[in-house]
Order: structure tokens, then sequence, then C-alpha cells
């Protein structure tokens, strides 16, 4: 069991994320990962098969997922400095490019990239304090990050630096047209059903439009060294655990005044939901593959009552898998507090018949996502 020692820097395009992740690495004297990178490292490995001119949306699918199984994609120290390698080569200059960045928010969407990529991006935790930057560091990878931040800026002044910045633009772009690229991507990144972009609950909002960059490093690095925020410490291994928040609606509480007993089990369905997106199927993606999972057992314990507005923590995780059926734990928390324990069993069933089937091989896949090492 492990928790995640992670500095973690999320927030859109062009917001300062890389810079401001650098230069915090570098005062920490702690190792920089650079998410966006390996998201563009399998753009360009995808662009070299034929990527953006395939005829058709399957074609590109099937580029892909030959892409994921050929590629070797790592981060190896030189000088101190954690540098990208794909298939051996460096290509931290031939990522930067504007073709890469017209590519790769389409790509981050597919569920099997942001699965490959977070299943390499969890490893880093073994190294002990590091710094990543991303769009879905502090909700997915790292739901547990020790700390967490979210860098943004105003839509010119991010346009404006973008400009700035040689080898990302095209040759002649205004800022009109730089500010409209940023736009389009910052929409597929907040918008798509996988790990779309936003601020976790617990993260400290940056607005860098006007600060200079050591000021933001200042700020992360004051937070750091004070040692706030810290996000309740979930028993999570390996980032195997989903983890959610939620806070109690009026709507939720009985006449005692506390969370009726019953509305567990909803709040245990909506980990669930966030379980499979978590790992790379959302559970609407996953009826459109012809699977259901109903509920054949739900099971509570009470300890503490919980009330309205009570920011809960809500965490759970695949405990046992069967031919036919799933064991899924979960645990409501307030303050780090346990105050409900319980878990559903859910058979695998064909949406047509309604027959008990085996897991098919892409739910065993991703059902062990979030399945921990016992
Ligand atoms: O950070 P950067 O702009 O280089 O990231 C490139 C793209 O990679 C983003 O626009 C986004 O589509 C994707 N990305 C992501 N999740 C991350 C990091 C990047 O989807 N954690």
């Amino acid at each position: 069991m492990g928790k995640a020692n992670v500095i973690a820097i999320d927030g859109p395009a062009a917001s300062g994320k890389s810079s401001v992740a650098a230069a915090v690495a570098e005062r920490l004297n702690i190792p920089y990962v650079n998410t966006g990178n390996m998201y563009r490292a399998v753009a360009l490995a995808a662009m070299s098969e034929g990527y953006e001119t395939a005829d058709s949306e399957t074609k590109r699918l099937e580029i892909l997922s030959s892409v994921l199984k050929n590629i070797k994609l790592e981060y190896v120290e030189s000088e101190g400095i954690l540098r990208l390698l794909l298939d051996g080569e460096n290509v931290e200059a031939a990522i930067r490019t504007p073709d890469v960045a017209e590519q790769v928010s389409a790509i981050a969407a597919v569920p099997e990239v942001r699965s490959w990529l977070v299943d390499l991006q969890r490893k880093f935790a073994e190294l002990g304090l590091i710094v990543m930057e991303g769009r879905d560091i502090g909700t997915i990878v790292f739901p547990n990050a020790d700390y967490k931040f979210f860098l943004t800026a105003s839509p010119e002044i991010r346009a404006k630096r973008r400009l700035e910045q040689s080898g990302e633009t095209f040759d002649g772009a205004t800022l009109e047209s730089v500010a409209a690229k940023i736009a389009k991507r910052d929409e597929m990144d907040t918008s798509r059903a996988v790990a779309p972009l936003r601020k976790a609950n617990d993260a400290v909002l940056i607005d860098s439009s006007d600060k200079s960059l050591e000021q933001v490093v200042e700020l992360v690095v004051s937070n750091v060294e004070a040692g706030i925020p810290r996000t309740p410490k979930m028993e999570c291994a390996m980032g195997k655990t989903t983890t959610m928040e939620y806070r109690v609606a009026y709507a939720d509480t009985d006449k005692m005044g506390v969370v009726y007993y019953a509305n567990y089990l909803v709040y245990f369905e909506r980990l669930r939901n966030e379980l499979l997106r978590d790992a790379g199927l959302p559970y609407a993606e996953m009826e459109k593959r012809g699977v259901m999972l109903p509920v054949v057992e739900a099971v509570c314990n009470y300890k503490k009552a919980a009330e309205y507005d009570d920011l809960l923590t809500i965490s759970g995780w695949v405990e046992e898998t069967g031919k036919t059926h799933v064991k899924i734990c979960c645990e409501v928390r307030k303050n780090g507090n346990l105050l409900v324990s319980g878990h559903t069993v859910h058979v695998c069933v064909d949406i047509g018949t309604w027959r008990p089937i085996r897991f098919p091989e892409f739910m065993r896949s991703v059902l062990e996502r979030r399945t921990p090492a016992r």
C-alpha cells in the first residue's frame, strides 16, 4: 500500500504548466514528468503511420492500437533530467510542432490511449516525490496526490505566451489564429467522455494572468513546503483505488437529519461509474459493446452518520473477479474517518438475452486496472 507522493499540476493549454512544473522540480531537486509530451509522442508515432490521412475512424483506431502495441515510450534520466524517449530516440523537439498540436487532442480522447498512458504514468510514483503535469493528474492519475494545483490564465495571455514560444505555431500565425487553436484544443480536452480536463475539488487554483513565472513557482513551492494542501490519505494501492468527492445534498437526508441509509448504495453506484471511467471504459461505452453488470448482492456496514453539506470522500476498488461475477468494495469517509463500508456483486450479462456470460477479454483488462495487488 502506498500513497501518491506527487505534486500534481493540471491546467489548460499554454497556461504555463510546463515552465512552472520544471522550475518547481528544479527548486525542490525532484524529477519532473510532462504527461502532455507522452500524449504528443503517441500522436507523433501515429502520424508516422498515416493517422491524419487515414480515410475512416476505424482505420485511425486501428493505427492507434497497433502503435500502442509496438512503440516503447520511456523517460530516461540524463544529467539529472528525465528525457522522453520514443523507441530509444529523444523526441522532445519533434513533438512540439504545430502538426502534432493539431492532432494530439483527438488522440488523447481515445480511451485505449489514455489507459495505456495512465498505467505508465502511475509507475512514476515509485520514484518518491515527483512533479507531474497534465490535464488529469489530480483527478484521475493520482487522485490521492499530496499536493494539487490547477493553473490557468486568461485566453488572451495564453495565446500571447504560445505565440512567443518558437516552433509551436504555424508561420505567419496571428494572436487571433493561435487563440482559436488553443480554444479548440481546450474544448476537446474539457468535453471528452474520458478524463476531461477539470480542476480537482481539492486542488489550489492559481490564475497566472497577472503573475510572473517566479511568483507562481514561489506560490507552489511555499504551499508544498508548508505541507498544504494534503488530501485525506486514502489507503490506495499504487493508484488502483478510484476516489471521488461528494458533498451531501439536502435531498439526501432523512427526518433524523442524517444521510438516509439507502442513499449510500447510490453513492456506491456513483463511485462505480467513476471507477469504470477511470479504468478506461465508461459504463455507457460498455453497454454499447453489449455487456451489462446488474447487481445481485449489496452490503453496507454503517459506522457513523453523514450530514447535510458534509464533504465525503468515496473510494472503491475491484475486490475479486470470477468467470462471470465481479465484487466491488466501497468506503465512504469524512476527513479520513470511515463512515460506511460495503460492497456490491455484479453479474456480467449479455444485453440482448440477459443471460450470464463470461467476462469478455476487454472487460477483464478494464477490471484488472482497478484490482489492487494482494
Ligand atoms: O500539455 P500539452 O499541451 O503539451 O498536452 C498536449 C495534449 O495532450 C493536450 O491538449 C491534451 O489533449 C493531452 N493531454 C491529456 N492529458 C494529460 C496531458 C495532456 O489529455 N494528462
